[in-house]
């Protein structure tokens, strides 16, 4: 853009801010929260920078209170998705040879405009849509997504600048294209930041992008356009289809010769389901698409017999109740040793009982509502799984009650048998199995640990003794692609824990780091010979 080497801002992790009683930011979000609740407002898809109304609206309710209508959107269909692949075609040509500045300038203003206005907006968005406290809205919609925005930019610099070496009279250097064809940005429902940094990270490095938010976060995923394109994003970069029916955009899209990435968050099944549609489909497109999902987890809190029990309950608590459990992150099966067992036991169950769960409008509540009937259906599956079973016990919660909103108790349950189906499978609620090993068992608990589930997202170890965590890591050192010691397995930062598992949890190409952006460019190796040969002949022929 200018004849310099311009160096971007060094980025930070924005401070979370507290909501305390009487703050002014409390006073501020406090009338957004309520701006919102009189207003239903209705959802456009966005292709080519303009509103599309389809006519075929769904409701979009708050979880907490499912009478309470937040508004409408509309529902994408085939051809909905063939014109998003039209708009991203059209921008393409300008975008993807846009100076990485200006490109950068977008989303710095976007993490600028979401630090100070539009804060408010995406975080109340996220509380009433998703069922978030105000603590978990402000480190996902706030924090953790201004942290995308900015970080993101200083990895793309530091791709830029990984060039090769020059010989005399020859110069070496690579530049990094964005891919031929679109990319298609599968979002999941539980992290407002994810939603918004699964498109963003491509657009950042010059692709197009078709975004297809999670049909159940359909509320914070308007107010995230809107907040794009605020922050001058041209039309038909990025561009929102929405749906009901997933499989009715997703097919066109995924069929398209022009498909040349798929950056997904989500569950396993789904991301395997697209894999597979790829693979058949690998003749007919212009380029091997390239594959990113971050999937499904069961993740474990493993203690060893020096644990101390305080950071262990706590942890287990936090980690396996915080958003209810709807985290791929979440706390779901620990290994706990006989010798701490009633200790830890007794400090979780007093502390669960302590639990106030509600509307995140009442500040004061832990625990909000899970995000729908579905979720709401399968989590109390397992609920009812384990009452009916001699294999299971349960110590705290157990109760669900859908009613007015999508109420699961945080429930914590004891498996007699490691292999139980609440022990290996992702539940994604707020329930937490535990298995009582005897301390002499501690090597075979471990390879329990390492292989019981197919997933290895997050897994974290309490122990205090540092030869014994050594050997834990080592031991334990496939189960988790972040690995967390003496803390919960979940509030990975961005620039401090980057993020995503190997296994069945994953392709582990870390959301929010170099790992991931170099996955959205196509390096071109470029050589110069200054002086070119003029005779055929080599030294060894004479
Ligand atoms: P989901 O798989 O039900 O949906 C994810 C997205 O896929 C949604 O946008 C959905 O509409 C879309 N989708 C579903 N079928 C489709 C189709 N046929 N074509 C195109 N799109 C389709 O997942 P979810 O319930 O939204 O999210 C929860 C899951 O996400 C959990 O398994 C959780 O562990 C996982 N998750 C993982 C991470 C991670 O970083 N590993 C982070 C967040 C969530």
């Amino acid at each position: 853009m200018i004849d310099s080497r311009v160096p971007v801002p060094v980025p930070t992790n924005e401070p979370i801010k507290n909501y305390a009683r009487g703050s002014t930011e409390r006073r501020s979000l406090e009338a957004v929260l309520n701006t919102q609740l009189q207003s239903e407002i209705e959802i456009p898809l966005r292709i080519g920078g303009r509103n599309v109304e389809t006519g075929v609206l769904s409701d979009v309710r708050a979880p907490h209170d499912h009478s309470n209508v937040l508004g409408r959107y509309h529902n994408a269909d085939a051809t909905h998705a063939e014109q998003a692949i039209v708009a991203a075609r059209e921008a393409w040509h300008d975008w993807s040879s846009t100076p990485w500045e200006a490109r950068a300038a977008v989303f710095l203003k976007a993490a600028e405009l979401l630090a100070g206005p539009y804060r408010d907006v995406v975080n109340a968005a996220t509380m009433h849509g998703q069922s978030k406290t105000v603590f978990q809205a402000e480190i996902d919609a706030a924090c953790e997504l201004i942290d995308f925005f900015r970080f993101n930019v200083q990895y793309m610099q530091q791709i830029y600048a990984v060039q090769p070496e020059s010989s005399p009279g020859i110069w070496n250097y690579q530049e990094y294209r964005p891919l031929e064809g679109f990319v298609f940005a599968v979002t999941p429902f539980n992290f407002t930041s994810i939603a918004a940094n699964l498109p963003t990270a491509p657009a950042l490095m010059g692709n197009t992008v078709v975004w297809k938010p999670s049909e159940r976060s359909m509320y914070s995923a308007h107010f995230i356009m809107e907040l794009l394109e605020a922050a001058g994003l041209p039309p038909g970069v990025i561009n929102m289809v929405t749906g009901e029916t997933p499989k009715a955009v997703g097919d066109v899209l995924l069929n398209s010769p022009e498909l040349a990435g798929i950056h997904f968050t989500g569950s396993t099944r789904t991301f395997q389901m697209m894999w597979r549609h790829v693979g058949a489909n690998i003749e007919n497109y212009r380029s091997y698409p390239r594959v990113v999902g971050e999937t499904g987890g069961k993740d474990f809190v493993f203690a060893h017999p020096s644990a101390d029990t305080g950071g262990l309950s706590t942890a287990l608590l936090r980690g396996a109740f915080e958003y209810q459990g709807q985290k791929c992150s979440a706390a779901s099966r620990a290994y706990i040793p006989a010798s701490i067992w009633d200790e830890t036991i007794e400090r979780l169950t007093a502390d669960v009982a302590q639990i106030r769960m509600g509307s995140p409008m009442d500040f004061s509540n832990f625990m909000c509502a899970v995000i729908d009937q579905r979720a709401f259906a399968s989590i109390s599956s397992y609920i009812e799984l384990a009452k009916d079973s001699n294999d299971h016990e349960i110590i705290a919660g157990g109760g669900h009650d859908d009613s007015e909103g999508y109420f699961i108790e945080p429930t914590v349950i004891v498996a007699s048998e490691p292999d139980s189906r609440l022990m290996i499978e992702e539940i994604f609620g707020p329930v937490l199995t535990l298995y009582k090993y005897e301390d002499d068992r501690l090597d075979e608990t471990l390879a329990l640990c390492d292989t019981a589930t197919a997933y290895g997202l997050t897994g974290a170890i309490f122990c205090r003794d540092r030869a014994e965590i050594v050997r834990l890591s080592r031991r334990l050192r496939n189960a988790a692609g972040n690995f967390y010691i003496n803390d919960k397995p979940t509030g990975a930062v961005v620039g401090q824990q980057p993020f995503g598992g190997g296994r069945a949890s994953g392709t582990n190409d870390k959301a929010g780091s170099l790992w991931n952006l170099i996955r959205w460019a196509s390096p071109r190796s470029i050589k110069e010979t200054f002086v070119p040969p003029t005779d055929f002949r080599y030294p060894h022929m004479d």
